[in-house]
């Protein structure tokens, strides 16, 4: 019984781990590696285990850190069983879709690029149909139901409050007699955050996969956020401007729409337009309302009074371009929700250009923004910013609100973790690698429990890690041909 670290060990993106147990091996997750172009260039490479030996694979959520390189899988003759959440297999036909049209568009550009030199023309990572071939082989569960997915390999799944359909998997597995609980947390949603439950807790574990991407902070309390929104809105209205607000489709934007609802008399919202103006965002949306029966009780409740909560009553989901472009002409009381996320690109990009110059302007900043990007230009207080060529002088006001994060912090893990009366040993991936380090330690510090910090390559035998705490290392194995 062997688990092996492959991905997101480290570092944040790229989720991936292999299973052995049984005479069986299961891909836990199969992310894209995401950051800057060298980062990403290693989604190319090839998997570093053999394709043709995995049995099953389980996906965590759909996010594409988590479920991107799915489609390469099967591009390399991966023809097994994908379980997820049925609403992770709804939000990853979207989200891989637009993974394999960016990735088909990358190749045209380069291959044009390549023409003119003389090269040879090369393929895209994957294709729209590796990405169908994905959903099609995707076996959707419901959590806590119990299912045996290979002989002896049992496999649960629990609410993760991350995004909708975000799952901590609950692995028991039996081998030469002996039964093992592996449990893999996924992405933890922080305690407390709209739409979602709490993060579940499983009872018991001999073995835990724990991310910790915030591991070493606290988040700022959701009140002052939820609060500073209102200020902004109202400031907006006073400065008669608009409000443009850069969100990721899935998740965020959803969170941003129930805060609007939630508190639509409070901030006078009746006067405003709101507009969703992001085909990915709203086709995400969709998924959200028909998964209405996993919300939280504030969520039901606001749903059943506000009807088909978060459809506000002067919500325009806007589908085409055309419609996009005639939001430039509204001079005021618009407030537009639009990706990308860090104003990369995307319908936002266009907001952008026509509001940025104006002083009664108001952009809201809700997620992270990396170096380099335009919103993180934006943030950090540009004067001028450059968009499709032209400089644009920024006059409108800039707000950051922190406190939306869609992971746990410090507190939340240590907290989720807490919950395991029998302390087993813990793994921590998805963090970098001084922000794993210092949740480590602590976890040590307060629960007296052996908790590390997962290497890339790195093997555990888990029944032998289980009775021994030992656990033993091997180089990084040379990746296999696929
Ligand atoms: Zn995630
Ligand atoms: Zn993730």
């Amino acid at each position: 019984m062997q688990l092996e670290f492959y991905g997101a060990a480290g570092e944040v993106t790229g989720s991936c781990h292999v299973l052995r147990a049984a005479d069986r091996q299961i891909l836990l997750d199969c992310g894209m590696i995401q950051g800057g172009r060298r980062d990403e260039a290693r989604n190319h490479d090839p998997f570093p285990f053999r394709v043709s030996d995995i049995d099953a694979v389980v996906l965590s959520h759909s996010h594409i850190d988590h479920s991107g390189r799915l489609p390469l899988l099967v591009r390399h003759g991966y023809q097994g069983p994908i379980y997820a959440h049925y609403a992770s297999r709804d939000l990853c036909e979207i989200l891989l879709q637009d993974s394999a049209q960016l990735s088909e568009r990358d190749a045209r550009t380069e291959n044009r690029r390549r023409e003119r030199k003389g090269l040879p023309a090369v393929a895209p990572l994957y294709t729209r149909q590796h990405a169908r071939a994905v959903i099609r082989l995707a076996k959707g569960l419901h959590y806590r139901s119990a299912t045996e997915i290979l002989p002896g390999i049992t496999l649960t799944l629990h609410d993760a409050g991350h995004i909708m359909g975000s799952a901590i998997v609950e692995l028991s597995l039996i081998e030469d007699g002996e039964r093992h609980t592996l449990v893999f947390s996924g992405d933890l949603g922080p305690r407390g955050a709209p739409i979602l439950h709490d993060p579940a807790v499983p009872e018991h574990a001999d073995t835990v996969i724990m991310e910790s991407t915030y591991g070493d902070r606290a988040h700022r309390s959701r009140d002052a956020t939820v609060q500073e929104l209102g200020e902004i809105i109202r400031s907006a209205e006073r400065d008669r401007g608009n409000i443009l607000i850069p969100a990721f489709a899935i998740g965020r934007s959803q969170e941003v729409l129930y805060m609007l609802g939630k508190h639509y008399d409070e901030w006078d919202l009746d006067r405003w337009h709101i507009f969703l103006d992001s085909p990915m965002a709203i086709d995400a949306s969709e998924v959200y309302w028909n998964y209405s029966h996993l919300y939280d009780d504030e969520a039901t409740m606001l749903r059943h009074r506000i009807n088909e909560m978060p459809r506000l009553r002067n919500l325009h989901l806007t589908e085409t371009v055309e419609e996009s472009r005639v939001i430039n002409r509204v001079r005021n009381g618009a407030i537009v929700i639009a990706g990308s996320g860090m104003c990369n690109g995307g319908r936002i990009v266009h907001h952008l250009k026509h509001n940025l110059w104006r002083r009664e302007c108001h952009v809201v900043i809700v997620g992270y923004q990396a170096a380099g990007s335009l919103g993180r230009q934006l943030v950090d207080g540009r004067q001028f910013v450059r968009i499709q060529g032209e400089a644009i002088k920024v006059n409108a006001q800039i707000h950051t609100i922190g406190g939306l994060s869609a992971h746990g912090d410090q507190n939340d893990l240590l907290h989720w973790y807490g919950a395991f009366a029998n302390r087993p040993r813990v793994f921590l991936v998805h963090g970098e690698s001084e922000t794993s380090d210092t949740l480590r330690e602590l976890i040590g510090r307060r629960f007296g429990a052996v908790a590390t910090v997962a290497q890339t390559g790195q093997v555990i035998d888990l029944l032998a890690s289980s009775r021994r705490g030992r656990e033993r290392r091997r180089p990084v194995p040379r990746p296999a041909k696929n």
